[in-house]
């Protein structure tokens, strides 16, 4: 089941109904790519015809953030629960621990995916991390031939947006994973060198607030909150 917000395509599923779906194409060795949206994406998307397609062309996008589920609801539709990129990437590591799927982490500074590794391999005894690669390696030979080396089934790649959707789009067909999930900042979170906003804050939906509080120059970014909203009225 999707939703179309302002032209882009946003999945109804829960975490579980997901890994669930992302199992079964890793069985039926099927590509699927998730990808998280938000405000900030759809309302680029409005002027970035290219960047709408990407997005629709992702096989789950994920509700990723309180806009979402408002304009769910102004739209009469049934979207009531945010799947967050990095909740969405513990779930299915989680679930790869448990399959015995093996993973990949590409992207954030050098380091980090080594760093978010061991975390991920405290968190999740058993999981089979297969490779990690840092965002900075240019040589896309060197990119493929570890990742296609590794066998991995699942591959995380945070190189920000939409360069990783990009670059997901541009390589799934070469590469050994099935299943591809952009996920921006969230090694840098897991690795622990980014803080993420306290239980309280990601409980009731106020990562931007949160976010607001600590760096209150970035008010001007957040405007797009309210923008959307009217505009999904409007629309
Ligand atoms: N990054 C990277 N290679 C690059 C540029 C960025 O690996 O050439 C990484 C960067 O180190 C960070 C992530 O991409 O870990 C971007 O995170 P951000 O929170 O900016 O993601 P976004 O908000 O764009 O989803």
């Amino acid at each position: 089941m999707k939703e179309n917000i302002l032209g882009v395509d946003v999945c109804g599923d829960t975490y579980e109904q997901l890994a669930d779906k992302l199992l079964e194409d890793i069985e039926h060795g099927r590509k699927s790519f998730i990808v998280a949206i938000n405000p900030e994406k759809i309302m680029k998307a409005q002027q970035d015809e290219e960047l709408n397609h990407l997005l629709n062309q992702a096989t789950y996008q994920i509700p990723d953030g309180i806009g979402i589920i408002l304009a769910s609801m102004l739209k009469g539709g049934k979207i009531r629960k945010r799947v967050t990129g990095i909740d969405m990437m513990l779930h299915l590591c989680k679930e790869a621990a448990i399959h015995q799927k093996k993973v990949f982490l590409y992207g954030a500074k050098p380091g980090i995916a080594d760093e978010a590794k061991s975390k991920l391999e405290e968190m999740y005894p058993g999981i089979q991390i297969v490779g990690t690669l840092d965002g900075y390696e240019k040589d896309e030979q060197v990119i493929e031939a570890r990742i296609n080396e590794s066998k991995a089934e699942i591959i995380f790649v945070a190189l920000g947006s939409p360069t990783q959707e990009n670059w997901i789009i541009s390589h799934k067909d070469k590469l050994s994973p099935s299943v591809y999930q952009g996920v921006g900042g969230s090694f840098d979170v897991i690795s622990g060198r980014l803080n993420r906003a306290p239980a309280f804050f990601q409980r009731f939906g106020l990562e931007w607030l949160y976010r607001l509080l600590k760096e209150p120059w970035r008010w001007k970014r957040q405007l797009v909150l309210p923008k959307f909203l009217i505009k999904v009225l409007k629309g």
